[in-house]
């Protein structure tokens, strides 16, 4: 089953005028396929990560973030898909919104299908691998759907690669946005000084 039915779309979820999230709109980026990850601190911390697979961006709730270390299988709950311009959204979702917090645009690049299988095939068969082109995540990356505790779990794993690192650990020393060099502080700042 590539999905759960009970899922609600982006647009179900959300009303046009009471988030600042984007409901369609240009791509961040020229480079097709893309992939983002949008650091998200809502009721709990997590990042989020996005690949353009169909035209639109697959998304996963990742906990822990993405790590380097190829020994680390980090749960991913995969989460509604995202319209394309999503992956430009830096900014503070209101209170008493789906997904009320600050969010920011932890890391945006190219994204290559390194399978001969398309991408849209690898997300059927729960079973993706992608070479993440960004400026702090780079190399290659399996997404496994496990189905464990519920059909959307997935797990999201380093491959082996130069890109690999076990020392290194970017989600928590790297703490301003790729895009505009803010904290999550200073974004939820701007928004509140208007
Ligand atoms: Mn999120």
């Amino acid at each position: 089953m590539a999905k759960s039915k009970t899922k609600k779309s982006y647009e179900d979820k959300r009303t046009k005028g009471k988030t600042p999230e984007p409901f369609g709109g240009k791509r961040p980026i020229e480079a097709k396929p893309m992939f983002v990850i949008q650091k998200h601190e809502a009721s709990s911390l997590h990042f989020d990560l996005r690949l353009e697979i169909g035209g639109a961006l697959k998304s996963w709730a990742v906990p822990k973030g993405p790590s380097l270390d190829p020994r680390e299988k980090r749960l991913a709950i995969e989460t509604e898909d995202h319209p394309i311009a999503y992956g430009g959204f830096e900014g503070v979702i209101p209170e008493g919104q789906y997904g009320a917090g600050t969010v920011m645009i932890f890391d945006i690049g190219p994204l290559k299908n390194v399978k001969d299988a398309s991408l849209e095939d690898q997300y059927e068969d729960g079973q993706i691998e992608v070479l993440l082109c960004g400026q702090r995540i780079k190399g290659k990356y399996a997404l496994v759907r496990t189905g464990k505790t519920r059909d959307d779990d997935w797990l999201l794993i380093k491959m082996k690669d130069d890109a690999a690192d076990a020392r290194r650990n970017p989600v928590s020393v790297e703490n301003r946005s790729v895009q505009s060099g803010r904290t999550m502080h200073e974004i939820r700042k701007a928004e509140a000084d208007g």
